[in-house]
């Protein structure tokens, strides 16, 4: 489902999943979210997550190992494509209010599709402590070497918590070790998974 592939066939796949017109974004690693008011609406657009309360409008991040986080309430859905950059400067906070804005949303459940999980995810000290400095301690981990690691799960939890969300489904995917899935810093991957969350059309 990258975005980049031959049009004809990457409709083809989209209208097997959701047969609407699709918000796809430019994801930039940053904190920006567009609110779809009809459907397809800011496809394309430089963001990094999608909220909408309107009926028939697919929403869709596309992930190789960053997190992709789906937000629901009552009547409002939303997606964010959740990197450690992004995490940082608020993405997953930021959807969450958006759901709030166009809701209100209620109570929001969450779910956290597959992602480089902290046993591969080898990370530099510097960037650790970044990340540490806004979400805590908790996203530190080890890898299955012992090297120092980000663990982006704990991450998307923290940011999920701070943002009242504490329910959340997370099936445990790895896209590193677990072959099924594109993994981009494991095997240089060109393919994407899309997380993908609409409204049923009434
Ligand atoms: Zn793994």
């Amino acid at each position: 489902l990258a975005v980049g592939g031959p049009p004809a066939e990457l409709a083809a796949r989209r209208r097997a999943i959701a047969p609407m017109p699709w918000t796809w974004l430019r994801q930039v690693h940053g904190a920006r979210v567009v609110v779809v008011g009809e459907p397809g609406q800011w496809a394309g657009a430089d963001a990094d997550a999608a909220v909408t309360a309107v009926p028939g409008a697919a929403l869709a991040v596309h992930t190789a190992d960053c997190v992709p986080v789906v937000l629901a309430g009552d009547g409002v859905v939303g997606v964010a494509h959740a990197g450690w950059r992004g995490l940082a400067a608020g993405v997953v906070e930021a959807t969450a209010a958006a759901l709030d804005e166009i809701g209100p949303a209620g109570e929001i459940r969450a779910t956290i599709g597959p992602c480089i999980r902290v046993e591969c995810y080898a990370f530099g000290p510097d960037d650790l402590d970044r990340v540490a400095a806004v979400l805590g301690d908790g996203v530190r981990g080890t890898t299955s070497t012992g090297a120092p690691a980000l663990d982006l799960t704990a991450a998307v939890g923290a940011a999920l918590e701070r943002a009242g969300v504490t329910e959340v489904a997370d099936d445990g995917s790895c896209t590193a070790c677990g072959r099924q899935w594109f993994s981009h810093r494991a095997r240089r991957d060109r393919g994407r998974q899309a997380a993908v969350a609409w409204l049923e059309p009434v």
